[in-house]
């Protein structure tokens, strides 16, 4: 695999190929939180779907960093690692969008707040097809075992997120916003 992984891509589908298949060997066996336990790799490709077919989003490096967005923080993968794989494009605006695990859940959460004006307009399309997903996942398919108070904190941080890196894709700012209007209004039924 490693002689592979090396040789320069010829194609940028080449490349996106690759990048699904990594995530998905590297995401293997690990589940998502819904009650079906779907395979983790659904998440990714879901950013993807995002990304292409209702932004379209054709930029080959922001689907890679998109299909390897969670590799870093959820797999055993090193930064330099995927630098070796997929080159420094690609591998930078994943770590932009990673969080550093050593951190509490509160500080990496404050930390994704006081980053976002700071990405670069790759890792901001990432991050927002991100959280169009999980709030989708969290209307359609919620985590198991999380409150009705857990998922208004999820969501509210989600837009403190999102407000900070606005500008990069109206389209995908409109979707995000429509989610998250809908979860206000459940959540105000409640
Ligand atoms: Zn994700």
């Amino acid at each position: 695999m490693k002689d592979k992984a090396a040789a320069p891509a010829r194609h940028p589908l080449s490349t996106l190929a690759r990048a699904a298949a990594f995530a998905a060997e590297r995401h293997q066996g690990q589940q998502r939180k819904d009650a079906a336990r779907s395979p983790y790799i659904s998440h990714p490709l879901a950013v993807v779907d995002v990304l292409v077919h209702e932004a379209g989003v054709t930029d080959v490096i922001v689907l890679c960093a998109a299909l390897l967005h969670d590799v870093i923080e959820d797999t055993p993968t090193s930064p330099d690692e995927l630098h070796a794989h997929f080159g420094a494009e690609i591998a930078l605006v994943v770590m932009e969008v990673s969080d550093d695990k050593t951190l509490s859940t509160a500080q990496r959460k404050q930390l994704q707040i006081e980053h976002a004006p700071r990405l670069s307009t790759p890792a901001r399309l990432v991050k927002l097809a991100d959280k169009i997903c999980n709030l989708r996942d969290m209307l359609h398919a919620p985590p198991m075992g999380w409150s009705t108070a857990r998922r208004r904190a999820y969501f509210d941080w989600a837009g403190q997120v999102i407000d900070g890196l606005r500008g990069a894709h109206g389209g995908l700012e409109a979707i995000f916003d429509a989610i998250h209007a809908r979860h206000r209004e459940l959540a105000e039924r409640d």
